[in-house]
This record gives C-alpha cells, sequence and structure tokens, in this order.
C-alpha cells in the first residue's frame, strides 16, 4: 500500500535527510522543525515547540513518513471526538456486535490445521478460524505454535505523567504561572529531564491538571521542583510507538501464509490512531478476500455458502 501511495521511500530515509533532499538548511531544520523558538526564557530552558520529541519522543532520525506524520500533527485543524477519543473505540465495538473479554490477555495461539486455539490468561480456551493480532508483539509475551518470524523492533518508551496542581514559576526562570506558555518543549539535551508539559484541563486558576512526557520516569523530587503543588499524580510508562530507524524494516502482515494477521506491522511506516485504522481495515479487507476465496474455491457446502453472503455484505458494509 505504501509503495502504492508513493510513500514508500520515505520510510527508507530519514526525516532530517529528507528534509535536506528538499534543499532545507540544517540551520533551518533545527530552528523550524525541531525547535521553533518562541520565547528564550533562561540559557538553559526554552520554551520552545519540539514536534518530533513531542509527538514521538524522538529527533529527526526517524524516517521521513513518521516525521511526516509527525509534523502534520504539530499544525492546527486536528481532530478530536468532543467527551474524548475513547469514544470511537466504543462506538466501532458497539456496532460491529463483537463479543469483547477484557481484563483476559492471549497467552498462546496455536494453529491446529484447520483453525487458531488461543488460551487466555483466565483458563478459556478460543477456537478461532481466522486470528489477528492487534497490539505490538514487541513486548508481549505470546507463545505461538508454530512460532512466527518478526524483525526485531524496538518500541519507543513515553512515560506520561498527569499532575494535577501548579507549575512552580522559579523552575522555569519565570515570575509567575500565567507566564508559562500552555504548551512547554524542550531541546534534545539530555540535561533536560522531560520532553513536553502541556494543560490539558484547567479546573480553575490555581487548579490545573498537567500532561508531562518524557523518556524517563519522572520521580517525586523532580516533580517537586517543577510544580509548587501537587494534589494528585498518576504516571502511565507506554510502551508507545516503534523506535523508527530508517530504512524501516517491516513485518509481514499475514505472519503464517495461513490466516494469522498482524496489524500492527504498519507501525514501521507511522503509529498513530488513524494510520492504525487504515491498516485494520486493510487486514479486514485481505481475510474478506483470502478466506472468503479460498472457502469458495474448497467446498461448496451451504455451510460455506452462507460464509460467502456473509462476506458479500461485510464488503458491501466495508
Ligand atoms: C503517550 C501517547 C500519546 C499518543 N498520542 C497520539 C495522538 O495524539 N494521536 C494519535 O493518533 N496517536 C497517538 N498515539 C499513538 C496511538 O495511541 C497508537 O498509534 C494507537 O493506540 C495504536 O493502536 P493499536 O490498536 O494498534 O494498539 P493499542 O492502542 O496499543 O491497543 C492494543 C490493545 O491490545 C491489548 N493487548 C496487549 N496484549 C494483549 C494480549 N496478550 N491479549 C489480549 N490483548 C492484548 C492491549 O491491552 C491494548 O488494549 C499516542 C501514543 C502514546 C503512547
Amino acid at each position: 500500500m505504501l509503495k502504492w501511495a508513493g510513500l514508500y521511500d520515505l520510510t527508507a530515509r530519514t526525516l532530517q535527510d529528507e528534509l535536506i533532499h528538499i534543499k532545507m538548511s540544517p540551520l533551518m531544520i533545527e530552528e523550524l522543525v525541531t525547535a521553533d523558538y518562541r520565547e528564550v526564557v533562561t540559557s538553559d530552558y526554552y520554551v520552545v515547540k519540539v514536534i518530533t520529541r513531542i509527538n514521538y519522543g524522538q529527533s529527526v532520525s526517524i524516517s521521513g513518513l513518521a516525521g511526516a506524520v509527525s509534523l502534520a500533527g504539530s499544525g492546527g485543524g486536528l481532530w478530536a471526538i468532543e467527551g474524548g477519543n475513547y469514544q470511537m473505540a466504543a462506538g466501532l465495538i458497539k456496532i460491529s456486535n463483537v463479543s469483547l473479554h477484557i481484563n483476559e490477555g492471549i497467552e498462546s495461539i496455536s494453529y491446529l490445521g484447520e483453525y487458531y486455539e488461543l488460551n487466555s490468561t483466565k483458563g478459556n480456551s478460543h477456537s478461532c478460524d481466522v486470528t489477528v493480532v492487534a497490539t505490538p508483539l514487541d513486548e508481549v509475551n505470546i507463545q505461538f505454535t508454530p512460532s512466527v518470524s518478526i524483525p526485531a523492533r524496538k518500541l519507543q518508551h513515553t512515560h506520561a505523567t498527569f499532575v494535577r496542581g501548579i507549575l512552580n514559576p522559579a523552575y522555569f526562570g519565570l515570575r509567575t504561572v500565567a507566564e508559562i506558555p500552555e504548551l512547554v518543549g524542550t531541546l534534545e539535551d539530555p540535561d533536560i529531564p522531560f520532553s513536553s508539559i502541556s494543560v490539558l484541563m484547567q479546573h480553575d486558576e490555581n487548579d490545573v491538571t498537567y500532561k508531562v512526557f518524557s523518556r524517563e520516569p519522572m520521580t517525586d523530587a523532580l516533580l517537586d521542583s517543577i510544580f509548587s503543588a501537587r494534589l494528585q499524580t498518576v504516571r502511565i510508562n507506554w510502551g508507545a510507538y516503534p523506535h523508527y530507524k530508517a530504512p524501516e524494516i517491516f513485518a509481514p502482515f499475514i505472519l503464517d501464509g495461513q490466516h494469522l494477521y498482524y496489524v500492527n506491522a504498519f507501525e514501521n511506516a507511522a503509529s498513530t490512531m488513524e494510520t492504525s485504522a487504515v491498516a485494520a481495515e486493510n487486514v479486514a479487507r485481505l481475510i474478506l478476500s483470502r478466506y472468503f476465496r479460498e472457502a469458495h474455491l474448497h467446498s461448496s457446502n451451504s455451510k460455506l455458502k452462507s460464509k460467502i453472503t456473509d462476506a458479500d455484505t461485510l464488503r458491501t458494509n466495508l
């Protein structure tokens, strides 16, 4: 699909190379892309918007395509679902009428000739004609029989720390909280302990929920220097997205040549809700064309005829 769309080459070179290729000067890359200086506060801390650091926790050494997605996400005109994006997943689950097994991890997937057997942490066993893996396989421990082979991929961990409280202006070399912008980004500098701090929700003048992104966990001592008051702190360590490294090497979308599919192979191009939705739709189309065509070719019994009818309905829905 990436080749068809003319995007594949962008995964083979770094964002930096791509920007140099379009004749952007290194200084311009530094100033406009990695650091859009809005205001210099002190010699150590800049109030900057550092796009690739904020969106992927990484520098301009990410691939050109992930970089382009990152830059696209930095402008205006972004969409979000009123009341929270979780509603999109909830709505899709509702209209697809699936049985959802929450808090039940899959521990093993075995191909038993005609079907897959999935065994879960709750001791349940599920038989499936088709299996779709829709989580990155890099850090999960799912036992595949027979084993599957995918290229090694490192995930970039982003620590999201949510703090309800108030920032300490002195930490930023400022006198009042009002002087601190809604988004504080930082430069690629190992001495700076966070990638960004932004306002998530303003409850009242002195009561704000902030979102802090960092590559390392934020210790209490560090948070106590950045915030003058903390009412509540929630920390989440996300295996967030691939650690992008051009040229990207993709895992296959079909893991075993049969009907074991892997949506997250696409994340080597870019990891976003939208691209994951496109990858999921493509896997659904692949299943429709491969599984139901196979069923059509190999049998003409009434059970399979009904599957083909289902496929036609599904295809229309897609
Ligand atoms: C901090 C952060 C900020 C982001 N910001 C944005 C943004 O602003 N815009 C945007 O578009 N994207 C953003 N992303 C990226 C976006 O969240 C991902 O691209 C997207 O969630 C990928 O969707 P997915 O369904 O492939 O995987 P996930 O959303 O990771 O879902 C995988 C699911 O599989 C489940 N699972 C894992 N292992 C098993 C198992 N063994 N058995 C059963 N279930 C299992 C997990 O619990 C999880 O529910 C952000 C990501 C992070 C971490």
